[in-house]
Parts: C-alpha cells; sequence; structure tokens
C-alpha cells in the first residue's frame, strides 16, 4: 500500500510505493520503509495514523544533496561501524551529534523523535515554516545555502 513521506526540502508530502532511497544515510538503492511507530514495513497493516518520515523527493533530493555540498551523483560515504540508526554526519555548533536540521527555521534535531514532532500538524511547531507556507519561497536555510555556493535550482 502507498504510503506518505515528508519532503523537508520545500515541505510537502509525497507518495512511496514502499521503499525510498536514503542517500543521506549512505544508500545508493532504495530501502524499504518501515513504520516509526510500529517497527513493522510499511506495506504491513494500514499505517495512515503514523508518523510520516522525512525523506526528501525524488525531485528535490539532488537539491538537498547539493545544499549540503554534495555533487550531483555523489552520495555520502556510507557510515562506517553505524550499529545505530541514529549515527549520522550532522553535528551541531558545539560538535554534538544530530539526526539533522530544519530547513526552514535551522533548529537541530537530537533525534527522530524531534523530527516528528517538529514536523507533525503540517510543520505545526515550526514557526519559520508557519510564516513562511504559501509564499512559494524556498526554506530559508537553504537559500542562503544556494547563495553562499551561488548554486540556484532551476525553476
Ligand atoms: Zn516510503
Ligand atoms: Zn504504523
Ligand atoms: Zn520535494
Ligand atoms: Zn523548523
Amino acid at each position: 500500500m502507498a504510503h506518505l513521506h515528508w519532503c523537508d526540502v520545500t515541505g510537502h508530502e509525497w507518495e512511496c510505493q514502499g521503499a525510498a532511497l536514503r542517500p543521506l544515510r549512505g544508500d545508493t538503492e532504495p530501502t524499504p520503509c518501515y513504520c516509526i511507530n510500529h517497527q513493522t514495513l510499511m506495506e504491513d497493516g494500514d499505517h495512515s495514523q503514523c508518523s510520516i518520515e522525512l525523506i526528501a523527493c525524488e525531485e528535490h533530493r539532488e537539491m538537498q544533496l547539493r545544499a549540503m555540498g554534495y555533487e550531483p551523483g555523489q552520495v555520502p560515504a556510507p557510515q562506517i561501524a553505524s550499529d545505530t540508526e541514529q549515527s549520522s554526519m550532522f553535528v551541531d555548533k558545539d560538535g554534538n551529534r544530530t539526526v539533522g536540521f530544519c530547513l526552514w527555521c535551522n533548529k537541530d534535531f537530537y533525534s527522530m523523535e524531534e523530527v516528528v514532532a517538529h514536523n507533525a500538524d503540517d510543520m505545526a511547531a515550526c514557526e519559520a515554516f508557519q510564516e513562511l507556507k504559501g509564499q512559494q519561497g524556498m526554506p530559508p536555510v537553504l537559500q542562503a545555502m544556494f547563495e553562499q555556493t551561488g548554486l540556484l535550482p532551476k525553476e
């Protein structure tokens, strides 16, 4: 059964058929999606009421990778000795590991639960997103990155 993901690059939902590519984890092939709440395959059962996993959609994936400093086609190196799902390449300004950050308000996330909470109900917890949504803009953090690198996305 198809399920939804939240693309945090521009902030929209997209439909997934059961497996998704997670390049930020070092994956080069799509892997099956698991329900964060049930810890079972998304294909098993009904997860329409469950938390939505944050993954950039196919269209915006490359944009996200570029914004993070990767060349197109280049994927982050697989993590060595990654025995926990939580391991990631992100660190906050104090050097603490994070699982990612909000492209809208630049908030650092330290666990998937924080990510899920921040993005729940159409990102109700994100003030920056609530202010800017509907204006068809790009997330401020992403915009700043593009300005820094001189990369501007194609329309
Ligand atoms: Zn999926
Ligand atoms: Zn579920
Ligand atoms: Zn997208
Ligand atoms: Zn936010």
